[in-house]
């Protein structure tokens, strides 16, 4: 069957089916809201006109009917509210509902014996209601229980003192005349006695909803109301029905039935669902409301003896002496509740002043010291009178591997070993700090010299090691440090600039270990301060520099020694660095080649130096078919012009990729390969695998292979002939010293005699005047550079260099290039 649109099933007729099913979902949801939101104020209004109906009544009689109205109309309002309002627990309403009616069903007993003429009291009367009200008492503690949490002693504390002052008043002028009256039975007084203690009873539960911490629910101030409604008639009836001055349609019933209408209005109020949610547990507050009901209550004892004095009772001494003793009892265990409460919050505000001071001074991830903490104890040691105090700066070597390879948890996690093996390597009074990423710092506050503090470092070297697990790898990580040493400083003020001074010093040194290969200390030396800072401020500036195309090639010619023909240049790079000016390759090729920048620098200039070698040849004019005039590159297989000779650095030869990026920058140069040759330094250890194959796949192609700096370097003799190479370069100190020590020119003439026999050719470099390019030619030199034939030149220049010297034959000449060299010497 197709469903009924919503709207038009109202003008279907209902089968029953469909009628009991619109029952059992009653009340629909949506927008029957109103109903549910306004029913406890609808039916508040109801009673109250029932309230007031009553006292228009005629008759006792009828009076004594309609009495039992509104308590039965609650009964029913509380079971509506459930249905309305579904609380996730309905049992406390039920039970709220179920002493409503036991009591009603005792009133309605009472009456009907009245009716019958037997005496109602003690009857089963007095069964169902008393035990109605007991019914009572329980839903309230039970629909209550998240309002008043077992933790508040404070609150509890004071509904125990206001009902035992209260207790004490209604013991004194209540409950003891009842007991002193010998007319009647035991049971009746028992019974008689019931009432008023079910009513302290009561009263306490209303003080502790009142005074419990936090705002009530609408629900909740309803059920007060109405145990206050309810108490403010059963004590004065109390009172009344002992002097007998009570009858019916008194003003009091008023307050039973405004109670009975409040407990319904409660069931029916929208927040009646969320009654037993806890509240949240706030601070209790000596009110002036609380101040006073304490002070109150507490006055009680010397209240009732002052009532009887007055009134000339007879005062019961015990009883009051008891009431007394308890109640100062309790205001005792009440001064020392609010006592452990001022402590508790007295150690909650130190805890968390603790806590915030911890989380200030120290590394979150290690709970080391963090740097403002390192840099305060650092200050107290310099402000000592004596001694020495040593800083160190703790770099790992490599630690970004770990990250990079197995995640920030893993890196976490040697951090943490680390930083552990740091702290149990060194003496207590010491001090690791963590100063961020993969930097540490130490304090030895000790007076340590300059040895101790080496004896520390090597011990914390050995300590950075401690083998971590990591996803089935153990990593063992090495570090570098720097130390820096001072003596105590001569005041306060001094004394932060001494530290300041001290941590730039140590991290300096440490950037000076890392540079002399990693997993070592140095201890700072002021010297070296100018160079190293220059150098860490470089390093930074090479990432940059690279992109921004900051360098430039300068070539020196290389000359035939026997006919003065330019045989090739040499590429030699600078940096135009944009604060520092014309920086030469010393200055920044050892640092590139430390952070790896020297690899695609390399690429730049070897791609530069080739497609300049291409340029510096004069170029052959040529029309193309749509008339373009373009440059005619020559022709591979034919070198034309001079060789190119470019510089390399070890790491870029060890570089897998170095062969295939050189013929690459080969082809798209256009370069012949013959007019490329490749200057290693004789220390580059050329037996490393990539580095073998790189120069064979280059050789089989036609790259020839210069040894630099030949003479300098560790390679031996021996070594050499396993290493293929065309070309060797005399180093400079042997040339310089040619003319005048015979034993340096013993040298060159032995290179000269082992290069003919491997069939190698040799350039001579820094060749600076004419007897020394004189006693090399004697000696067989083939070829030079230097000095005297021509300084490092820019393109332009060289090309205007190399058209003025085609074909010269005059080997003695001397050629100045622009003067350019002052630019190139590093500042003092
Ligand atoms: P090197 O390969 O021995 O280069 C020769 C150096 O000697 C050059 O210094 C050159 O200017 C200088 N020189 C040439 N003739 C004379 C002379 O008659 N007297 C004196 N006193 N010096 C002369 P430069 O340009 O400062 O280069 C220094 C070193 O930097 C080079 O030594 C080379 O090892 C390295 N270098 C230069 N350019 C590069 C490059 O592009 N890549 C790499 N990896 N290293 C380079
Ligand atoms: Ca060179
Ligand atoms: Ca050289």
């Amino acid at each position: 069957m197709p469903a009924q649109p919503a709207d038009s099933r109202w003008f279907l007729p209902l089968s029953v089916r469909q009628l009991v099913q619109r029952l059992r979902t009653w009340p629909p949801s949506g927008p029957r809201w109103t109903l549910r939101s306004s029913a406890w104020i609808l039916f508040l209004a109801l009673g109250v006109a029932m309230t007031v109906g009553y006292f228009l009544l005629p008759t006792a009689d009828a009076m004594d009917l309609y009495y039992q109205l509104p308590g039965m109309v609650a009964v029913v309002a509380i079971l509506l509210g459930i249905r309305l309002h579904r609380p996730s627990d309905a049992r406390p309403w039920v039970a709220l509902a179920s002493g409503l009616t036991l009591s009603s069903l005792g009133d309605w007993t009472s009456v009907l014996l009245s009716r019958l003429g037997i005496n109602p009291f003690p009857s089963v009367a007095d069964v169902f209601y008393l035990g109605g009200m007991l019914v009572v008492v329980v839903a309230i503690v039970w629909l209550a229980r998240g309002r008043i949490p077992g933790g508040d002693r404070a609150s509890l504390l004071d509904a125990l003192i206001v009902a035992v002052g209260v207790a004490l008043l209604t013991w004194v002028f209540l409950m003891a005349p009842i007991v002193s009256d010998t007319t009647q039975s035991l049971l009746e007084i028992a019974v008689a006695l019931a009432y008023p203690a079910i009513d302290i009873l009561l009263l306490g539960i209303m003080v502790r909803l009142i005074l419990a911490p936090g705002s009530h629910v609408m629900a909740v101030r309803l059920l007060i109301g109405a145990l206050v409604a309810f108490l403010l008639a059963d004590y004065p009836y109390a009172f009344l029905s002992l002097s007998g001055g009570y009858y019916n349609g008194n003003i009091i019933d008023a307050g039973w039935m405004i109670g009975a209408v409040l407990w319904g209005a409660a069931a029916l109020h929208p927040s009646m669902a969320r009654i037993a949610e806890p509240v949240q547990p706030a601070e209790v507050h000596f009110g002036i409301w609380r101040l006073g009901l304490l002070a109150g209550a507490s006055l009680m004892a010397p209240a009732v003896l002052v009532i009887e004095a007055l009134t000339g009772g007879r005062i019961d001494v015990p009883v009051v002496a008891t009431g007394c003793v308890v109640l100062f009892l309790l205001v005792i265990a009440r001064l020392d509740s609010v006592v452990g409460q001022l402590r508790t919050t007295l150690d909650q505000r130190r805890l968390l002043e603790t806590e915030l001071e911890r989380r200030a001074l120290h590394d979150p991830l290690t709970g080391l010291a963090n740097r403002v903490l390192f840099h305060d104890r650092l200050e107290h040691a310099l402000c000592r009178r004596e001694g020495n105090v040593a800083v160190m700066f703790i770099d790992l070597d490599d630690f970004k591997t770990v990250n990079d390879a197995h995640g920030h948890a893993a890196g976490d996690r040697v951090l943490t070993a680390v930083a552990e093996s740091f702290r149990s390597s060194l003496r207590p009074g010491d001090t690791v700090a963590r100063l961020g990423g993969d930097e540490f710092a130490i304090l030895l506050a000790e007076s340590p010299d300059r040895y101790e503090a080496g004896v520390v470092a090597g011990r914390l070297l050995r300590a950075a090691q401690v083998p971590v697990n990591v996803g089935g790898f153990v990593y063992s990580i090495g570090a570098s440090i720097g130390i820096s040493l001072a003596g105590t400083a001569s005041s306060v003020d001094a004394a932060s600039a001494l530290a300041d001074d001290l941590m730039r010093d140590a991290d300096i040194a440490m950037y000076v270990a890392k540079g002399q290969g990693k997993g070592t200390f140095i201890v700072f030396e002021a010297t070296e301060h100018k160079e190293v800072v220059r150098g860490i401020e470089l390093r930074t500036d090479l990432e940059t520099a690279i992109s921004e195309e900051q360098f430039e090639l300068e070539y020196q010619p290389i000359i035939d020694l026997e006919s003065g023909v330019v045989a090739g240049v040499e590429a030699l790079v600078r940096w135009r660095h944009p604060t520092l000016g014309l920086l030469a390759p010393a200055e920044f090729i050892p640092l590139a080649e430390t952070t790896g920048a020297i690899v695609p620098l390399g690429r730049w200039i070897l791609s530069q130096a080739c497609r300049h070698a291409v340029a510096m040849v004069p170029a052959v004019k040529s029309v193309t078919s749509k008339g373009v005039t373009t440059l005619a590159l020559p022709q591979p297989e034919e070198p034309e012009g001079p060789y190119v000779s470019v510089n390399l650095s070890a790491v870029q030869i060890a570089d897998p990729g170095f062969a295939d990026t050189a013929t690459e920058i080969l082809a798209a140069s256009g370069l012949a390969p013959g007019r490329l040759v490749l200057e290693l330094t004789e220390t580059a250890r050329l037996d490393h695998i990539a580095a073998g194959t790189a120069i064979h796949d280059l050789r089989a192609m036609g790259v020839r292979l210069a040894i630099d700096d030949f003479g300098t370097g560790f390679a031996s003799l021996s070594q050499l002939r396993r290493t293929p190479f065309d070309i060797l370069k005399i180093d400079r100190s042997f040339v310089t010293a040619v003319a005048t020590d015979a034993r340096d020119e013993a040298v060159v003439t032995g290179i000269l005699d082992l290069a003919r026999r491997l069939e190698v050719e040799v350039v001579a470099e820094g060749i600076e005047d004419g007897v020394q390019l004189a006693r090399l030619r004697a000696a067989g030199c083939g070829f030079g550079q230097g000095f005297h034939f021509a300084e490092p030149m820019r393109l332009p220049e060289l090309r205007t260099f190399l058209r003025e010297h085609a074909g010269v034959t005059d080997p003695g000449f001397r050629v100045r290039a622009r003067a350019r060299r002052g630019s190139l010497v590093p500042d003092a």
